[in-house]
């Protein structure tokens, strides 16, 4: 059997997500017997050639550049497949889209001119077509194993749609927002990272993005009773899927 080529590309991120792929360690080298990798740059040097069968996308649309380039791995790609919080939202650079792109880069940077960027950071679905999302930050090796698997066997991957607090209750752990009033995303949230920061009594701040149909506000209003303030509430969305949570609301606007 032909195997099926796979190209791996980032735009703005951190790595983290494809140091999420080489973390497959126990599939490692069975991945790379399965795809033939014809792009990978934090593995290998080899230029890209040809048409993929599947392009794993990390990090988001910040340049003028890479919105071209996005377009470009799109059209030599059968599927194409966005990984983690940047790529799928725009990811914790996307807190400028709110505010004036003027203002970060001279906060930031000593010669704020030769920096080229767009006002606003957004995921990949907003320029080309995406075939599949995985979330998080960093994405779940689990759940990039489990899509490569489901490709080769030509299915759909078996990844949750319901809410974190669903795998919280399957674990057992005592819940944090009932037994202690924190203010855990875990009800708005994707299930897929194993429930790791409930497992170690830590509130879920929602790297998974929020899931499909969320009822965030009324979330927000939990919150808000148990004495968080509206500056609180924003600052627990504000993170890598700020765009995401926002979007989902009900309403436009700060809480
Ligand atoms: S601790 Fe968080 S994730 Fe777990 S059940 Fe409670 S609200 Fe849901
Ligand atoms: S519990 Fe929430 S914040 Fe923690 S890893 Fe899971 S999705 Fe991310």
């Amino acid at each position: 059997m032909k195997r099926p080529r796979i190209g791996v590309f980032k735009f703005t991120s951190c790595d983290g997500c494809q140091l999420s792929l080489l973390n497959l360690e126990d599939e490692l080298l069975d991945f790379v017997g399965l795809f033939q990798v014809a792009y990978f740059r934090e593995a290998t040097d080899r230029p890209l050639r040809g048409h993929l069968d599947i392009a794993l996308v990390e990090g988001s649309v910040s340049t003028e550049r890479q919105r071209s380039h996005v377009v470009a791995v799109r059209e030599r790609t059968r599927y194409l497949v966005t990984v983690g919080a940047c790529a799928t939202s725009g990811g914790l650079q996307a807190l400028r889209n709110w505010a004036d792109i003027d203002d970060y880069k001279n906060a930031v940077y000593p010669s704020p001119a030769i920096i080229e960027t767009l006002p606003c950071s957004t995921p990949i679905s907003d320029h080309v077509y995406v075939d599949y999302e995985l979330w998080g930050c960093p994405v779940s090796s689990d759940e990039l194993s489990e899509t490569l698997g489901s490709f080769l066997l030509d299915k759909r991957p078996g990844i949750p749609g319901y809410s974190l607090c669903m795998e919280c209750k399957r674990k057992g752990i005592p819940c944090l927002l009932i037994a202690r009033s924190a203010p855990c995303l875990g009800p708005v949230t994707r299930a897929g990272c194993g429930v790791l920061c409930p497992s170690l009594e830590r509130p879920c701040y929602g790297c998974f993005g929020p899931k499909e149909g969320a009822n965030i506000d009324s979330l927000l209003n939990v919150f808000r009773k148990s004495g968080l303030s509206h500056h609180d509430c924003a600052l627990l969305l504000d993170k890598m899927n700020t765009s995401a949570y926002r979007k989902a609301r009900t309403r436009e606007g700060p809480p």
